[in-house]
């Protein structure tokens, strides 16, 4: 029988299929589909984005004279601390002047106090994740992020490889790094630039000024990162991405190196504590919905697998990264910001996290007790323990 033209054409079509289901393109296309329909089922977007309840909590945000009085002291107490160690497997970062010390504290109000290194530029590395979460977070729907990146903890280092294969989830949660980077392979774009350009917007808007990249520190760790590398080939073979993987670990790469200041991050951190709305420039930049959800996952995760130790001790939820800096949330109040290169085993500012829980005993703003600044009478740190 010969062929006619139509049949040779659902010939031709039918031998494309195998072609284009093992194309890797055709996966991350496959991804991407499922987390659209993941956003239809997010109940979240329907709901008012803008009506921040802050003002409540507003009486209860301590006096300018406590503040600076709470900042020199821990600034006093921890400066003279020698312990840690730079991060050394990014070069750049072993370079770090071990004795910088600043911390920041910025209120819903738009009050910002400062001490030490507070203007002194460094880069973000993973307290960008924080930011990137919430812009993915509010685009895709919360359904698409539980589902298609996770939300739980790992225990376990942020550049752990057994927790992609412990975790059926792969990238287990967007504060880590197999998360973030899975988190970055779905900011929506056409091209990186113009993913690019939404990453950078969101952490400008977050700081209420324009941000840019420290062009030394990228190239630093995108000559060095092995081990992201293997982390995205781990995650493409899961099919977890929703884009290419060298093209989102360039990204995530360039979002880590994003320069800020303690001061800026203070900024961001309060965006947060005042319900997404930005306490200098008043822009909205995170949905008010989401915000708890952001906060969620780094009180669970934020401070990789010491996360548990720091609820337990300081009770708000933190984020750190391995140049030095953190920031901590006290949501309806304030924020801090701290930045010290030596970091401890787990990655985390050593200075920084002893600040942030000297600040917060001091002010009685552990999330979990129950008080409020006015009625909290700390002591630190107290006699036989907490
Ligand atoms: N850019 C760093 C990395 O990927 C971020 C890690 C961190 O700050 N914990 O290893």
């Amino acid at each position: 029988m010969k062929a006619t033209p139509f049949m040779q054409l659902r010939l031709i079509l039918l031998g494309l299929i195998p072609l284009v289901l093992i194309s890797p393109a055709w996966s991350y296309t496959k991804a991407k589909q499922e987390v659209s329909d993941l956003k239809t089922r997010n109940f979240l977007t329907q709901l008012s984005t803008d009506t921040p309840k802050t003002d409540l909590y507003k009486k209860d945000i301590p006096t300018p004279e406590t503040f600076q009085q709470v900042l020199k002291e821990a600034y006093e107490t921890f400066k003279g601390v020698n312990e840690g160690k730079n991060a050394d497997y990014i070069p750049f970062l072993a370079k770090a002047d071990p004795n910088l010390f600043g911390i920041v504290i910025a209120t819903v109000d738009g009050k910002v106090y400062e001490i030490g290194d507070s203007k002194y530029p460094f880069s973000m590395q993973s307290v960008s994740k924080v930011f990137t979460f919430a812009h993915v977070l509010q685009t895709l729907g919360s359904t698409a992020v539980e589902e298609k990146i996770g939300v739980n903890a790992t225990g376990l280092p942020f550049n752990s490889l057994i927790a992609i294969e412990l975790n059926e989830t792969r990238s287990v949660n967007p504060l880590v790094n197999a998360g973030a980077i899975t988190t970055v392979s779905f900011v929506p774009g056409n091209t990186p630039e113009d993913r690019w350009n939404q990453i950078i917007g969101t952490m400008s808007d977050f700081a209420g000024r324009p941000l840019s990249v420290q062009e030394e520190v990228y190239r630093s760790e995108s000559e060095t990162n092995l081990r992201n590398r293997g982390i995205v080939q781990l995650l493409d073979s899961y099919k977890k991405l929703g884009s290419d993987p060298l093209e989102s670990l360039d990204l995530y790469t360039r979002q880590c190196s994003i320069e800020v200041t303690a001061r800026d991050l203070a900024l961001m951190s309060a965006t947060l504590a005042n319900g997404g709305v930005n306490p200098i420039t008043s822009k909205r930049v995170l949905a008010q919905n989401y915000v708890p959800k952001v906060l969620a996952v780094m009180l669970t995760n934020g401070l990789y697998e010491d996360s548990g130790t720091w609820a337990y001790q300081v009770g708000l939820p933190a984020k750190s990264g391995v140049s030095g800096g953190i920031i901590a949330v006290v949501p309806g109040k304030f924020a801090i910001a701290t930045y010290s290169p030596p970091l401890d085993q787990a990655g985390n500012s050593f200075r920084g996290q002893k600040a942030i829980e000297y600040i917060t005993s001091k002010l009685g703003v552990n999330i979990f007790s129950g008080a409020t600044s006015r009625t909290q009478v700390a002591s630190y740190p107290k006699q036989g323990g907490q």
